[in-house]
């Protein structure tokens, strides 16, 4: 099947001050139609470089090698029409003196070509299916009126109001806490099926990653480690590191459990 988006030896050196710091190294991957890819790492590990290089938001002086190709989409992909974008904090996509039907309304606007009238109909609905409590009301309200859940869930609506390909979300649900970054998760497998999106999750859990994740890529100082299915990737990783991930993430390393119990010395 055709990926809808392919990355061909991606590279990515940010430049400042005549000094230049290179994020991504040679990066191959694909993100499948439909397809929910994890991509997880520790900080510094180019996660968001990559996410804001697929979104062509990177800034004018940062020096790209390599491709990135849609080749369903047939032209350069617009982001906010092509590419939703989700960032950790909501107050990178949420304007705080526009009301939320305002911010979401002029998305559709801008993207679908809807009037005044059926752009807020479209943001009304668009609040519905984030699952936010009296969507009628909630047009009208400021950001500094909703919970931080809340605030993610407009942000989500914002980031799908145009029928996006792909979302990505970077850190998203990370600034919550675990029963509303769990509500959160839920709520976007919703939405990538609903609308058949792909996703881009990006995450430095592996945990969270792999509950949602067909496939997981592991990133480390800019390069790709490994990338499977979640399953393997879980069960049985090839490369030290991503074990290492796992090994950190159970706060147990069971390993050498494992080996003294087989020599017999585990009483
Ligand atoms: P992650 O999202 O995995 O934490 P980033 O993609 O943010 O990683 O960062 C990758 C590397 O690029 C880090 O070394 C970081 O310091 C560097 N970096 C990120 N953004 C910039 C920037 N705007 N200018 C210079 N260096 C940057
Ligand atoms: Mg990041």
């Amino acid at each position: 099947m055709t990926p809808r988006v392919f990355l061909q030896e991606l590279g990515v050196s940010y430049r400042s001050n005549g000094t230049e710091v290179e994020a991504l190294r040679d990066i191959s991957l694909e993100i499948r139609t439909g397809e929910r890819l994890a991509i997880i790492g520790e900080s510094g590990s180019g996660k968001s470089t990559l996410a804001l290089a697929i979104a062509g938001l990177l800034p004018a002086s940062t020096r790209i090698e390599g491709r990135i190709d849609w080749p369903e989409l047939g032209r350069v992909p617009q982001n906010g029409r092509d590419i939703g974008f989700v960032f950790q904090d909501p107050a990178s996509s949420l304007n705080p003196v526009l009301t939320i039907g305002e911010q979401i309304a002029e998305v559709a606007r801008t993207h679908l070509g809807l009037n005044w009238r059926q752009s807020y109909k479209r943001a009304e609905e668009l609040l519905h299916r984030v699952h936010l409590p009296d969507p009628a009301s909630a047009l009208s309200a400021f950001p500094h009126q909703l919970s931080g859940g809340q605030r993610q869930r407009v942000a989500i609506a914002e980031a799908i109001a145009a029928r996006p390909a792909l979302l990505i979300a970077d850190e998203a649900t990370s600034a919550l806490d675990t029963i509303v970054q769990a509500e959160i998760v839920t709520l976007i497998q919703e939405l990538i099926v609903q609308d058949g999106m792909s996703l881009l999750f990006i995450s430095h859990d592996i945990a969270l990653a792999s509950e949602i994740a067909d496939r997981i890529a592991v990133f480390r100082y800019g390069r790709l480690v490994e990338i499977a299915d979640t399953n393997r990737i879980v069960t049985a990783p090839t490369e030290a590191y991503t074990r290492q991930l796992l090994d950190a993430h159970m706060g147990l390393d069971v390993e050498p459990l494992l080996r003294k119990a087989e020599a017999g010395k585990l009483s």
